[in-house]
């Protein structure tokens, strides 16, 4: 005997509940493509209202095992963007948001500031534009005097000075991914697994919602119908556009690899994260240091162009590139005990773009897309999408509730 799909079960489970709470000709008021941390963080708050319905749609068997388990786990303090930006606003208010929801549901946290640091007169400069610019965005920063850095990080070098983010910290992205779901859950969410998005269909143009079509693992084909549709698929999410928008607003993505480097070595040790001063033009923040939750050091991630977004093998290569970029803040590291880890990959708009302000600065892309009623399109959530997270779905609520 088949198994019904994951989808087809899901609409057995909705059919049953809309026969007693409302009369729709949509199989799902709200359905979600991608169960990453923001489709995750979305479909959450789409559950929250009563008399709707949501559908979460991941093609792999579990939620965030792509860019979301792939990053530095930064909870980021919004340093770098521009004033009026998404990335800027929604990193502030998703900031707060995650370490108000990890204090409250226990979710492995820890505020461990950060230090962005300089090596001479050139990067002092760009440290003290990013610490004016914090200021004048209200994000807390402060320049960290020489006996200090001696006193709290002894091993690390900052000889043209170091600025301080106080709010920056770290979280255990698995836990509050396993949170998010299960509360989506709890709210009457549904999550169909194994489901891949393979076409979508407007119908009446979007005014009647949209009919998403999803191959299972055994390769049987279902579609279900919803009234709102979010493109939430990280690297794809291009794709997903594609299916749906004329051919004039199709995108390309462009797709920007980050390698990390495990250190294996139980010397030198910090307890802040440490990060060069930022680079003009430069597609990521700099091979950093940053701790996980044990107090292991990781370095990376830092910046390689490639072709394909399942290229997650790390190269030797980029080795050797990164050693005398960590060099320079941590003179002592054990290069024996530096290797290669694991991979990410950032979904990006244009090769020109900048991590930060400046030519070519590629803001996130959250809209309803104007004569496609309902499609919430999600492009570019590149970092800081992790800290972002909870105020994005905030705003697709309102986006779609207004
Ligand atoms: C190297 C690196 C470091 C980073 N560091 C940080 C950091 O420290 N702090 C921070 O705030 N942010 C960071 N980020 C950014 C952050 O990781 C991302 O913004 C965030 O994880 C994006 O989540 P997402 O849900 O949009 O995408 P994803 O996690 O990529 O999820 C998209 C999901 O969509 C699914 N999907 C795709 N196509 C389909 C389809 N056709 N059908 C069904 N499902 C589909 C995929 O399987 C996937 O599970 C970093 C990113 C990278 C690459």
């Amino acid at each position: 005997m088949t198994r019904p799909s994951l989808l087809r079960r899901a609409l057995r489970c909705q059919r049953r509940f809309f026969s007693v709470t409302r009369a729709s000709s949509a199989d799902f008021t709200h359905a979600v493509i991608g169960a990453g941390v923001v489709g995750l963080a979305i479909a959450r708050e789409l559950a929250s209202r009563d008399g709707t319905s949501t559908i979460l749609l991941e093609r792999h068997g579990a939620p965030g095992t792509e860019t979301s388990s792939r990053n530095s786990e930064v909870i980021h303090a919004g340093l770098y963007y521009g004033k009026d930006s998404l990335k800027t606003k929604l990193c502030i208010k998703g900031r707060e948001m995650m370490y108000d929801l990890c204090a409250k549901h226990g979710i492995p946290h820890r505020n461990t500031k950060k230090w962005i640091v300089a090596q001479n007169e050139e990067q002092w400069e760009a440290c003290l534009k990013v610490n004016e610019h914090a200021k004048s965005i209200g994000v807390p920063t402060r320049i960290v005097g020489r006996e200090e850095a001696k006193r709290r990080e002894p091993e690390v070098r900052a000889d043209g000075g170091i600025v301080e983010s106080e709010t920056t910290g770290i979280v255990d992205s698995h836990s509050l991914m396993t949170y998010l779901q299960g509360d989506f859950e709890d709210r009457g969410g549904d999550v169909a697994f194994q489901t891949a998005v393979t076409r979508i269909e407007p119908i009446n143009g979007g005014k009647e919602g949209y009919r998403i079509f999803a191959t299972s693992e055994d390769g049987s084909e279902d579609s279900i119908t919803a009234e709102t549709l979010i493109n939430s698929a990280g690297n794809f999410a291009c794709y997903i556009n594609n299916m749906i928008l004329p051919p004039e607003r199709h995108r390309t993505p462009y797709y920007a690899k980050g390698t990390y480097f495990s250190y294996s070595a139980s010397h030198p040790k910090t307890s802040t994260l440490i990060y060069p001063a930022p680079m003009p033009g430069h597609g990521g923040l700099g091979t950093h240091l940053t701790l996980d939750l044990a107090g292991r050091i990781r370095f990376g991630p830092d910046v390689e162009w490639v072709d394909d977004p399942n290229d997650l093998k790390p190269s030797p290569a980029r080795l050797q590139q990164a050693l005398p970029e960590i060099q320079a803040y941590l003179p002592n590291v054990n290069p024996e005990a530096i290797d290669l880890d694991y991979c990410g990959i950032r979904p990006k708009l244009s090769r020109a773009g900048s991590a930060t302000t400046g030519k070519g600065f590629q803001d996130f892309i959250i809209q309803e897309e104007e004569g496609f009623p309902g499609f919430i399109n999600l492009l570019g959530i590149e970092s800081p999408g992790l800290t972002s997270s909870l105020a994005i779905g905030e705003m697709v609520k309102n986006l779609i509730h207004r």
